[in-house]
């Protein structure tokens, strides 16, 4: 793995007191490996969980010409020569799973089902909706216009040929993935192995939820918004509470850590004018870099590889304000813990949309405020911020549907311009 140093001196404007949010993403992507470690499901046990290698359809599929509606199957080339209607003798049906054996002539039709394998010479399907059934069934009329060659069938191999790549490695596996895997016939696939997260809250004003809040004191909400967040990507988690500030039991924390997890993420604790003990700690166990990131909120956070009897984990150690700690999340751990775990996941889509609301913003540093998206008064889809934005505001956070985004360079924001917004759907 390469080292912080190394990849840090790849940077030409490194600077980090003052870092942007794509350097600080460079920095992370660049150091990070995935994780080996492969396991073998079964396909239904593989939801959400990431795809070790391509899968390769073995089969066409469909495997047969077949008809997609309940009609006539018929070959049009007997319907192009007739000047009226068609008429057509009806010789057989074909069922969904059993085939129509004989081979109609072009004067001759076969009631076709749905999925069923279109007849030798078979390849156009008539709705039975266009036909006039005559003579007791054993005859249809329709229109010389109701269809034309080819409609209502489905090719082999449409969906997927034989040899074609179904999905590929490091796919993080959907419910239409599922369904995809079992119309190839495959019962099991490997998967890379899930990774583990260890995180802890710091800071002595902290209490837990149950006990009582002393003057000054707030209950630890970033332990369940990473919990929530974390348990979105399917991670192990390992949730070691809010540890006190005091060396000793920072140390022993990390170390535990270290030796359990891939991955620790703690909140709070790392601003400048912090004086506790969680930076010391951390860098006395490995190596940590501590940022201030040009972003707002999340400005401050540290980031490195730490090591404990043998054993490394990733580091993020991420602001203590709630707000912060699901900005700086969801922009830099959610990607990192996604390369550690092989997913080859794209960035999160940015959708642009017309601002209903003024957005102050400085240049100079990107922002990340909270905001809601709705169609507006001419149906079109606009964005409002939430109340009060606040880093510790976690209501506004809780109302919001989605972040809007102003760009490191970008100005304020007058009523109907056009932002970024990163939609929360699926994601918070
Ligand atoms: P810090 O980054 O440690 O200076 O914390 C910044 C602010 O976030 C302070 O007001 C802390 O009380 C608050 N804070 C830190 N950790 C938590 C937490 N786990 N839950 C709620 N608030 C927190
Ligand atoms: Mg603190």
């Amino acid at each position: 793995m390469p080292s912080l140093q190394s990849v840090i001196s790849c940077l030409s404007d490194y600077d980090p007191s003052a870092l942007r949010v794509d350097q600080a993403n460079t920095i992370i992507r660049n150091v990070l490996e995935p994780v080996q470690g492969i396991e073998q499901l079964a396909i239904r046990a593989a939801l959400d969980r990431v795809l070790a290698d391509d899968v390769i359809s073995p089969i066409d599929v469909p495997a047969h010409d077949n008809s997609a509606m309940d009609g006539y199957g018929f070959a049009s080339q007997a319907a192009q020569d007739t000047a009226g209607d068609v008429v057509l003798e009806v010789i057989g049906t074909a069922y969904a799973g059993k085939a129509f054996e004989g081979a109609p002539t072009s004067a001759q039709a076969v009631r076709i089902m749905t999925g069923a394998v279109m007849p030798n010479g078979c390849d156009t399907v008539v709705p039975q909706e266009l036909v006039d059934i005559q003579a007791g069934g054993n005859q249809i009329r329709f229109s010389r216009d109701a269809v034309r060659p080819g409609d209502n069938r489905r090719l082999r191999g449409e969906d997927l040929a034989r040899g074609q790549a179904a999905l590929s490695a490091g796919r993080i596996l959907t419910p239409a993935d599922l369904g995809l895997l079992a119309s190839l016939g495959v019962a099991e696939i490997r998967v890379r192995r899930r990774l583990r997260v260890a995180f802890f809250s710091t800071g002595n004003e902290l209490r837990s939820i149950g006990e009582a809040l002393d003057p000054g004191c707030v209950y630890d909400s970033n332990r369940y918004t990473l919990h929530g967040m974390l348990r979105r990507l399917n991670v192990d988690l390992i949730d070691m509470g809010v540890v006190r500030d005091d060396p000793d039991a920072m140390e022993v924390a990390f170390r535990s850590a270290c030796e359990n997890a891939d991955a620790i993420i703690t909140s709070g604790g790392v601003s400048v004018g912090d004086a506790d003990y969680t930076k010391q700690i951390m860098a006395k166990l490995g190596d940590v870099t501590f940022w201030k990131i040009a972003m707002r909120p999340g400005r401050p956070m540290a980031f490195g590889r730490i090591g404990s009897n043998g054993h490394e984990a990733m580091l993020f150690g991420l602001p203590g304000n709630p707000v912060a700690v699901m900005v700086t999340f969801y922009n830099f751990v959610r990607p990192a813990l996604h390369r550690m775990m092989g997913a080859s996941a794209a960035a999160l889509p940015r959708v642009r949309v017309r601002s209903a609301t003024p957005i102050r913003k400085r240049p100079g540093r990107t922002e990340y405020q909270r905001g809601i998206v709705a169609a507006g008064p001419n149906g079109e889809l606009e964005v409002r911020i939430t109340g009060q934005q606040g880093s510790g505001v976690l209501r506004s956070m809780s109302e919001a549907n989605c972040f809007i985004v102003l760009g490191h360079d970008q100005e304020s924001v007058e009523i109907g311009d056009m932002v970024e917004v990163v939609l929360f759907h699926g994601l918070i």
